[in-house]
């Protein structure tokens, strides 16, 4: 079991709120992955999941129990660390060994469980190696390894890939998700890296400011951003974000900004102002004599293009439509020369819209105003 329920936590250093006021459950084998941009606070978040660091205010249970104030050796959680906290002058197999001889376990106990969890991460080989005679990789398995030993409730992890090189890092993550779904056991893990989260998360809580701007399946998180920030923060490209304007024409809703017409849906709204998001994804390139460049609902940009940039299997095209560069994903059998005038068009379907002054979505509601979600 691992279900942990964090009530409105929060920690403050002098003059700096870290963490502001967080609410989030995590069930019993949930892959949680805590996102955000580098000083967020997620550090701090998990620091005081693991009994590292006192909460400023708020609580936290572990299994129905309140362990706000629990030591952190009481807390039956194992962390790994970015650094990944080796001892240097012990061997791979007494590393393993060290958190469960600190709780005077069976020495053939010790030896068995060793030697399988050294087995689960294919260690079994380096297992007289001191520390200092291992690749980056080795170490962080042998980390991850020693986490293991002790069958924890959950593992708490703090960018645990960041030391190692690209290629590397993807198998590690592929490993990680492997062992989560082999385990079923509740991970917690930090990261900045949007790929990582989308990939290993069953949950992503995605952190603004020491503030948990959204919390869902990665799914969730990319399809229904629930603000400017998530829509911006998830995606590579970014989501290109336009400032428009949100008002009634002729009987249908619609969304304008310089060179930008989308016509929505039936219905009526206040004029407001709203910032529009469109994935570069769901983008399509056309010549402005095209048919497809005028369709009849959905949003169509006029723009001229800048420049594009050939990733290999595909290619992102930027245009200038107004004020906003707009990125556009493409097949490589799409060719524009740098200055052709282009139109964008996306289906009504696939468009966010944001109030602009919260910065929250706005969910359509038929027939009425949409309101921005809490
Ligand atoms: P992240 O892990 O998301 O990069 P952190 O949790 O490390 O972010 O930090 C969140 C904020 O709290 C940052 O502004 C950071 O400078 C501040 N902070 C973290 N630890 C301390 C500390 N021990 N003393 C003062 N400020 C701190
Ligand atoms: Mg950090």
């Amino acid at each position: 079991m691992g279900r942990l329920v964090l009530k409105q936590l929060s920690r403050s250093f002098k003059n700096v709120t870290a963490v502001n006021n967080i609410s989030l459950t995590v069930d019993d084998g949930d892959f949680l992955v805590l996102l955000g941009p580098s000083g967020c606070g997620k550090t701090t978040l998990l620091r005081m999941i693991a009994g590292l660091l006192e909460p400023t205010s708020g609580s936290l249970e572990l299994d129905g129990l309140d362990i706000t104030n629990a030591p952190s050796k009481k807390r039956d959680l194992a962390m790994v660390f970015q650094s990944y906290a080796l001892y240097p002058h012990l061997s791979v197999a007494k590393n393993l060994a060290f958190p469960l001889s600190v709780r005077k376990t069976d020495k053939q106990l010790v030896k068995e469980r060793v030697q399988q969890v050294a087995e689960m991460v294919e260690i079994g080989h380096l297992l007289d190696r001191k520390p200092k005679e291992l690749s980056g990789g080795q170490r962080q398995r042998v980390a991850v390894a020693r986490a293991l030993v002790r069958e924890p409730k959950a593992f708490l992890m703090d960018e645990p890939l960041s030391n190692l090189d690209a290629k590397l890092r993807t198998a590690t993550r592929q490993e990680l998700a492997g062992l989560h779904r082999r385990l079923g056991a509740t991970f917690i893990y930090v990261t900045h890296d949007q790929v990582e989260a989308m990939t290993m998360a069953t949950k992503i809580a995605l952190l603004n400011g020491g503030q948990l701007e959204q919390l869902g399946t990665p799914e969730e998180l990319y399809d229904k951003p629930a603000s400017v920030f998530a829509a911006g923060f998830l995606g590579s490209p970014a989501t290109n974000l336009i400032d428009a304007e949100l008002s009634t024409s002729n009987g249908m809703v619609t969304v304008m900004a310089p060179s930008v017409e989308a016509v929505l849906w039936p219905g009526e709204t206040p004029r407001r102002d709203a910032v529009l998001g469109i994935r570069p994804e769901h983008l399509s390139i056309h010549a402005p004599s095209s048919a497809a460049a005028a369709p009849n609902s959905g949003a169509a940009l006029r723009g001229v293009v800048e420049l594009s940039e050939n990733l290999g299997s595909e290619q992102i095209i930027y245009c200038r439509v107004g004020e906003n560069r707009v990125a556009v994903r493409a097949s490589r059998s799409e060719r524009w020369i740098d200055g052709s005038a282009v139109v964008l068009s996306a289906d009504a379907g696939c468009l966010h819209l944001f109030d602009k002054a919260s910065g929250r979505r706005l969910e359509w509601q038929p027939a009425s105003v949409p309101a921005p979600v809490a």
